[in-house]
Parts: structure tokens; C-alpha cells; sequence
């Protein structure tokens, strides 16, 4: 076994294996950006080495760099986690070629499974099903429209690098064929420098169901069951489980043959992914379900195949790569009970799942047997425009699927972030959802429900007077001339009458609390001492720079604490404007000054965090400015502006 290894990655998959390595007795050596000098994972490591700026292009992909810091700290392997290095071969003949181990596959089975077009044909050639559709060389539009028209539609553009669900179009008639491609085309080339594409059949309602597979350098392989991957947005998972619902043995079978077969055919070694395509309309069918990509490395979602095997799959990882055979044979592998996983996110479900950065001030995790947390943040850490703005990772283990699920739910109603927008409440409705709940899940479940499932809740009087009284703290932390005088009692402090000022979405909203002697609180909704008064409520709540957030269940509610002068600012500086909702590219512009636009209308199309978001016009209007093509952008420049609308004045009052 290694004494020492490298983690090239960052975040929760670098603590993931950190950990795993340190259980092992085996030193861990971490590598970092600028932007990660204090994070988790770096500190977690017996040894960091900085390997440059944030920008991932100048440290977490700069093969050279890492290897560099491997030999420098007498690592004897590198582990890439997933993402960044993990699945570019020539990261691995690199590696090798300075006489380091890669814990992964071969450079020549990442090859072989690198471009989806290549796999098809070699999964064809094995005997796997592969997916229905054109994966030649040809990529003319003229080529690919016509294959599109014989495939017959809907069809799925994808980009043959792709990877996290991006350079994927859904087409569902060939006019819309042109645009869809030059739109996959474009994130493809932006995203891997590759823009070329495949397209296939649009499976009729389909469920993503993948197998866990493992080799060894001696020519075993096993699979550890399946993983449930069809709560998708946007080609993108959002909650995982293990095993599927409604899994039969048969199709287990079939799919677990069809799995291993594939790892056989390029001869794999260490932790792999054959990720299945499954029309489910009518029920789970072992001739229905057709191979579409293999991930040549850990899942982000290892950890539900992890609770209900038992087993480490980093541990293998580490075993496998350092020559021992796999731990366990087939026989010597079996399911117990059902496993979540839900991705926590720094986004804003209710306006399109727009990524979110921010410092996240207050964190707090639930805890308890049968729930696993996997992060690589704690409070006062960043979610920066760096990276991918995963916050943590919630797993838990049930006995069965309804108990798992049940503690999912509870996971997330524990879970208290405040500092940027985070997908909790989200995550909480897609939990309870009734069709979620019973297994009946396809991948266009969230799409179909999303207004009912990112719906916020409206803040309610108790939320206000929670934040009402956590403000006034703030208040007076902030005012007290004597650091002590706090110490003294929050009743004798706000002795005299307090007004706060809350901002909730756009309104203003004014209380008036005082304390008396015997700590009582009276809180008045309005200036006036006649108010209404609201009763207190002991809701958590974080208070964090110019901010109060609120706990509710599985709902939080920020307010802004007014501060007068900026209030004044954008009363008048308030014009009709569309702001950047994050940093980011302009990439196309579809419409101009003096044009007459209707509401939902797209105007123009942001880059940001490498995927394409569409801003569309929030209202009927004129344009009066927009921004320029190629424009870069940070959050809050003005995309674009309306021409003030003229109230139309009676007909006397002119001339
Ligand atoms: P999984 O099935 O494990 O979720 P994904 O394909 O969604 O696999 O990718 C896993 C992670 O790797 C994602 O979080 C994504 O950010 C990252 N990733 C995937 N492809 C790329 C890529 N080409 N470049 C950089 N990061 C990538
Ligand atoms: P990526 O490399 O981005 O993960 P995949 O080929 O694995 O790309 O596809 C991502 C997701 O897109 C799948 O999980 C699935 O939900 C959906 N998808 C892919 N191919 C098809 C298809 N032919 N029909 C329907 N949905 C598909
Ligand atoms: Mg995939």
C-alpha cells in the first residue's frame, strides 16, 4: 500500500478521500488555489502545496503543476476525485511517465470511453444496447438534420466530450433543429474545446439507472447494484438513491450483465460508472434500457452505492490501484436497506436555479445515525465563481425506501444555511412529492413541477418578528459605545423603544420593540405606538453582514436590515432596469435599442458558470439600452434598461 498520496481536487471530494486515506494510516498531501489557500480540504491534508491562481485553467487543470507537487512532497499516487483531471488521459500517461500511480483506470479505458460517439460503437461491437441514434463522423448540419429526421423526433443533441449535462439539447421538431445545435455546439466548444456532437432518440419516458462497477489489475470485475439518477434538471441530477424503485431481478440482471460486460470489454480497473438510458413507460423491461456513457472514475453519488454495500469505495480505489484484488467477490456483495443522496446547492431555484455565490455566515448540518454529510466548506467559508457551487452532499440509510426517504426530509429540515441562496427548500418539495415519494420518477419530473416545486413560501408575521428581534440585536451590537453594556441584559439595553426596519423582496417593513424589565417583548407592526402588536416568536435565525435569516422547517427567509441611507439610494436611483443575477458572459443578444419587446420575450443569453441562461423581459417595453455581445459582466451591471413609461395624461391637461 502507498504511504503517501496526492489529492488533485478540491471541496468535498478531496475531504472524502482524505479521509478515507487517513483511516488507512496513509499521509495525504492536498494541493490549492488561491481562492481554496484556507479551505477545508487544505487543512484536512497533512501537506498542501499551492498550485496557482483560482482560475481552474491555471491550477486545478494544470497537469504539470500537480505532478510537480507530488514529486516535491514524495507522494507515491495521485487521486483525481471527479471533475477537473479525472477523466483526461493524458493526465494519466503524464503521471505515469514521472513514475507516479493514478488511482483510476487506464489511460487507454478512459480513451476508449472518452468521447460518447466512440464508446457507442464499441459498446455495440461488445453487445451492449447502446442508445438509438447517429454517432458517426459526419457534422454537417445538413448530415445530422437528416439523421435527426430518420432517428425521428424528439431527439437529443449531445456533445460528444460532454460532461455535467452540458452541450445537451432536447429537440422536438426539426425547426428547431438549427438553433438547438448552434447552441450545444457553442457550450460544447466553450465547456471542452470539442464541438462535436452525437444525436439521439429522445427516450419516451426515461429514467437515468447506472451500475456501480469495479475491477482490479487481475482481471476481476464485480458491479455493486444500481443507482436511481432520474430526478433531473437540465440533464443534471438532483437527488440519487439506491437501488431503483420498482427494480425487478430480472432487469437487474440484465443490467448488471450488460454493466460488466462493458468494463470487460477495456478491461477496467478501479471504480466506474455505466450510466443506462431506461424507457419506463411501461414499467421496468430488461429490453429497454440502453447504454449511454461511461464515467471513467468515482460518481459524485458513490455514497448511496457506499450505505447500502458497506462498503469504501475509495478504499478499494486505493487497494485496487496500489495491485491488491478486489476485496470482495460477487457473491460476497449485498444490498441492505435504501439510500438518498441530495445535492446541496449555492442557487436560487426560484429564479431558474440561477448559481449563487456568497460567504456562507451561518452552517449548520443535521446529524444522527443513518445521515452522512459530505462537504468541504464550514461557516465563513465561500462559495466562490470559481468552482462549482456544491455546498454538501446529504445521505442518508433507511431500512427501506420510505424510512430513507423520511430521514431525508428531516436531514434537510436540520440543515440551516444563511449567507447565499441555497436549493434546501427545493430539495425538501421534490422529497415530499407525492409522485417522488412513490418511486414514480422520471426525468422530466422537475421540469413538469417546477413552479410547484421552487413556490416560496411568503413570509409569515412569526418570521418577521423573529427577524424583528434578531435585528434589534444587531442594532445594538452595532450602536452599543461600550462593548460590555450588552453584557448588562438585553431588556435594560432596549429599555426605550426601537424602531427596525426590515426589507422584505422590495417593501420596507417598520417595527416598533421595546423590552421591559422583565425581558417581555412588545412588537408593533408600523411607527406609531399604536401599531399592531405581533407576538415574539423564538424561531432560529442567523444574523449575518446587513442580513437576519429566519428557520422554518425546510424554509428560510432573509431580510435585509434597512439601512437608511441605501434606501434613499434606490428609491431614486430605481430605474428600469435587468441586472446580471451573477458574473458572467454575454454570449448572444436578440434584441436591440428602440425595439418593442414583449413579456417573456428572450433578450439575451448569459454564460455563466459555463452554462447558458436566458434572460427574457420581465415585462411589455421599449429598449432603451443593451448590453454589447461578448460583454463580461459581474453581478449587478445593467443587461439591460426599458424606456421609462409616459403615464398617459387626460387629453385636457395637454397642449
Ligand atoms: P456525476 O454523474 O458524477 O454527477 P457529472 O457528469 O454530473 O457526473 O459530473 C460530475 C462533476 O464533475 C460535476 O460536478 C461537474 O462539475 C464536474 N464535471 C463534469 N464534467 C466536467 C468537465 N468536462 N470539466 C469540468 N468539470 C466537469
Ligand atoms: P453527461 O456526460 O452530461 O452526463 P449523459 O449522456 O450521461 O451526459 O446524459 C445526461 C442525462 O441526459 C442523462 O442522465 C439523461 O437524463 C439524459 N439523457 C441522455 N440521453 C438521453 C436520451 N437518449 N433520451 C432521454 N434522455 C437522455
Ligand atoms: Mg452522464
Amino acid at each position: 500500500m502507498f504511504s503517501k498520496i496526492l489529492i488533485a481536487n478540491r471541496g468535498e471530494i478531496a475531504c472524502r478521500v482524505i479521509r478515507t486515506a487517513r483511516k488507512m494510516g496513509i499521509a495525504t498531501v492536498a494541493v490549492y488555489s488561491d481562492a481554496d489557500a484556507r479551505a477545508l480540504h487544505v487543512e484536512m491534508a497533512d501537506e498542501a502545496v499551492h498550485i496557482g491562481p483560482s482560475p481552474v485553467g491555471e491550477s486545478y487543470l494544470v497537469a504539470e503543476r500537480i505532478i510537480a507537487a507530488a514529486k516535491a512532497t514524495g507522494a507515491e499516487a495521485i487521486h483525481p476525485g471527479y471533475g477537473f483531471l479525472s477523466e483526461n488521459p493524458d493526465f494519466v500517461d503524464a503521471v505515469e511517465a514521472a513514475g507516479l500511480v493514478f488511482i483510476g483506470p487506464s489511460a487507454s479505458a478512459i480513451r476508449a470511453m472518452g468521447l460518447k460517439d466512440a464508446a457507442k460503437r464499441l459498446m455495440e461491437k461488445a453487445g451492449v444496447p447502446v442508445v438509438p441514434g447517429y454517432h458517426g463522423e459526419g457534422q454537417e448540419i445538413v448530415i445530422l438534420a437528416s439523421k435527426a429526421r430518420e432517428i425521428g423526433y424528439p431527439v437529443l443533441i449531445k456533445a460528444r466530450a460532454g460532461g455535467g449535462g452540458k452541450g445537451m439539447r432536447k429537440v422536438d421538431d426539426p425547426d428547431a433543429f438549427p438553433e438547438a445545435l448552434a447552441s450545444a455546439k457553442r457550450e460544447a466548444k466553450a465547456s471542452f474545446g470539442d464541438d462535436r456532437v452525437l444525436v439521439e432518440k429522445y427516450v419516451d419516458k426515461p429514467r437515468h439507472i447506472e451500475v456501480q462497477v469495479f475491477g482490479d489489475k487481475h482481471g476481476n470485475v464485480v458491479h455493486l447494484f444500481e443507482r436511481d439518477c432520474s430526478a433531473q434538471r437540465r440533464h443534471q441530477k438532483v437527488i440519487e438513491e439506491a437501488p431503483a424503485p420498482g427494480m425487478t431481478d430480472a432487469m437487474r440482471a440484465a443490467m448488471t450483465d450488460a454493466a460488466v460486460k462493458a468494463a470487460q470489454a477495456i478491461s477496467y480497473s478501479g471504480a466506474g460508472t455505466i450510466e443506462f438510458i431506461v424507457d419506463a413507460s411501461d414499467g421496468l423491461k430488461p429490453d429497454r434500457f440502453w447504454f449511454m456513457e461511461m464515467n471513467t472514475r468515482l460518481q459524485v453519488e458513490h455514497p448511496v452505492t457506499e450505505m447500502v454495500t458497506g462498503v469504501d469505495l475509495v478504499e478499494w480505489q486505493l487497494r485496487v490501484a496500489a495491485g491488491e484484488p478486489l476485496p470482495k467477490t460477487q457473491d460476497q456483495i449485498s444490498l441492505d436497506g435504501h439510500a438518498f443522496e441530495a445535492r446541496l446547492y449555492a442557487e436560487d431555484a426560484a429564479k431558474g436555479f440561477l448559481p449563487a455565490i456568497g460567504t456562507l455566515h451561518h452552517l449548520r448540518f443535521p446529524e444522527g445515525p443513518g445521515i452522512r454529510v459530505e462537504t468541504g466548506v464550514r461557516a465563513g467559508d465561500a462559495i466562490s465563481p470559481f468552482y462549482d457551487p456544491m455546498i454538501a452532499k446529504l445521505v442518508t440509510h433507511g431500512a427501506n425506501r420510505k424510512a430513507a426517504l423520511d430521514l431525508l426530509s428531516e436531514a434537510l429540515a436540520d440543515t440551516q444555511i444563511a449567507g447565499s441562496v441555497v436549493n434546501t427548500a427545493f430539495l425538501a418539495a421534490l422529497a415530499a412529492d407525492a409522485d417522488f415519494a412513490a418511486g414514480d420518477v422520471d426525468t422530466g419530473l422537475i421540469a413538469r413541477k417546477q413552479d410547484a416545486l421552487t413556490a416560496l413560501a411568503e413570509p409569515q408575521s412569526a418570521h418577521l418578528a423573529a427577524a424583528a428581534i434578531a435585528a434589534a440585536d444587531i442594532a445594538a451590537d452595532r450602536n452599543a459605545a461600550d462593548p460590555w453594556s450588552s453584557l448588562a441584559g438585553y431588556a435594560h439595553f432596549h429599555a426605550t423603544p426601537k424602531r427596525i426596519r426590515l426589507g422584505v423582496g422590495d417593501e420596507t417593513v417598520t417595527f416598533r420593540l421595546s423590552v421591559a424589565a422583565n425581558g417581555n417583548v412588545d412588537l408593533r407592526f408600523g411607527d406609531g405606538v399604536e401599531g399592531t402588536r405581533i407576538a415574539p416568536s423564538r424561531l432560529p435565525t442567523a444574523r449575518w453582514p446587513g442580513h437576519v435569516t429566519v428557520f422554518s422547517g425546510t424554509a428560510s427567509h432573509t431580510f435585509t436590515v434597512a439601512d437608511p441611507f441605501a434606501l434613499a439610494e434606490a428609491a431614486s436611483g430605481g430605474s428600469d432596469a435587468l441586472r446580471a443575477p451573477m458574473p458572467g458572459l454575454v454570449k448572444v443578444v436578440r434584441a436591440a435599442v428602440g425595439e418593442t419587446v414583449e413579456k417573456g420575450q428572450p433578450l439575451l443569453v448569459l454564460e455563466a458558470m459555463k452554462m447558458e441562461h436566458t434572460i427574457a423581459a420581465p415585462h411589455d417595453g421599449v429598449i432603451a439600452e443593451i448590453a454589447s455581445e461578448g460583454a463580461q459582466v459581474t453581478d449587478g451591471t445593467v443587461l439591460v434598461r426599458f424606456e421609462e413609461i409616459e403615464e398617459a395624461k387626460p387629453a385636457s391637461l395637454l397642449g
